[in-house]
């Protein structure tokens, strides 16, 4: 029997949907939720993630800009304006839109942002507290994926979860939200051996490599939930997962799609921490 599809861009809009109420309570009550991304430089793929999230942003009635940064600006310089909207009342969420370029310390900009407006969940105070357990800002995209399993009703206490990947973005935060629900977690990377065998314990099997459907249903147990957070493109250009979805679908229980899966899930993470970050402001 092939896989329930989890439909994360119908459960993305649906969670828009209340978001937009609350802005617009938020924005009775005197406070409109801000968010200033910091683009610097040109890269493509930075430029389309940016206004996906002003789009996204002004769709809920948030008030956001883009702040487009030359690619030659110093790291002192970008530090200046990080310190600037830390200040700004305005701005409930700072986000560097990432990766910068090579002359600029990324670790030191996420340490500028206040970590009460880092809307990433990136910065080290923030990554600290999700570690021992009492998580602030989360990193969006294992938050996106933490709710679309609860949406589905996806039991994880008890049971076995591998994530394939440990960047500090998804692999990490992942393992650490899926083990405070108490599943038991194995992280695995590209020093991995017997990887496929090892995904195969799995019950729940999140994918963040990297690497177009490089998870094929010889990685995948019988009746396991598989998410796939991978953004490749094919030769053809077209935007692939990680997982080749045709042939594990046949055996999950349920999957995530590539494009309309984790995706959208994540920029409304985002959005959603800027909302509570605003409504902190109100009842600090
Ligand atoms: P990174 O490149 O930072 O991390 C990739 C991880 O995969 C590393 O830990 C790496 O291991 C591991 N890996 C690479 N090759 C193998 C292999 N052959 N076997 C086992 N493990 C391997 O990527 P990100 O975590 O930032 O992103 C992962 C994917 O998710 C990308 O496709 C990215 O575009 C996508 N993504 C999607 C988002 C969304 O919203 N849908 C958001 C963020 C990312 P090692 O540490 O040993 O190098």
């Amino acid at each position: 029997m092939s896989a329930t599809i989890i439909d994360g861009k119908a459960l993305a809009d649906q969670l828009s949907m209340a978001l937009k109420k609350e802005v617009a309570a938020l924005k009775e009550k005197g406070t409109t939720p801000g968010l200033v991304v910091l683009l610097v430089g040109d890269n493509q793929a930075s430029q389309v993630y940016v206004r996906n999230k002003e789009k996204r942003a002004q769709e809920l009635g948030i008030h956001s800009i883009v702040e487009r940064l030359p690619a030659d600006i110093s790291e002192t310089e970008l530090l200046e304006r990080v310190a600037f909207y830390n200040q700004h009342q305005e701005y409930h969420g700072i986000l560097v839109q990432l990766p910068l370029p090579k002359h600029i310390n990324e670790e030191k900009i996420i340490l500028a942002i206040d970590p009460k407006k880092d809307v990433d969940g990136f910065h080290p105070i923030n990554m600290g507290k999700l570690l021992i357990g009492k998580p602030d800002a989360l990193p969006c995209t294992p938050y996106g994926i933490m709710k679309m399993l609860e949406a589905y009703d996806v039991e994880i206490a008890g049971k076995q979860a591998v994530v394939i990947g440990r960047s500090n973005i998804v692999g990490k935060p992942m393992a650490q939200l899926l083990l405070m629900k108490d599943a038991t977690v194995t992280i695995t990377h590209s020093k991995t051996q017997n990887l496929a065998e090892l995904a195969k314990t799995a019950d729940i099997l999140v994918a963040a490599i990297g690497q177009g459907h490089f998870v094929t249903k010889d990685f995948v147990k019988p009746g396991a939930v598989v998410i796939d957070v991978g953004m490749n493109h094919d030769e053809n250009g077209k935007l692939i997962g990680d997982v080749k979805f045709d042939e594990v679908k046949e055996i999950a229980s349920m999957i995530t799609p590539v494009p309309r899966g984790v995706g959208p899930m994540t920029i409304t993470m985002l959005m959603a921490q800027t909302v509570d970050h605003a409504k902190r402001t109100l009842n600090p």
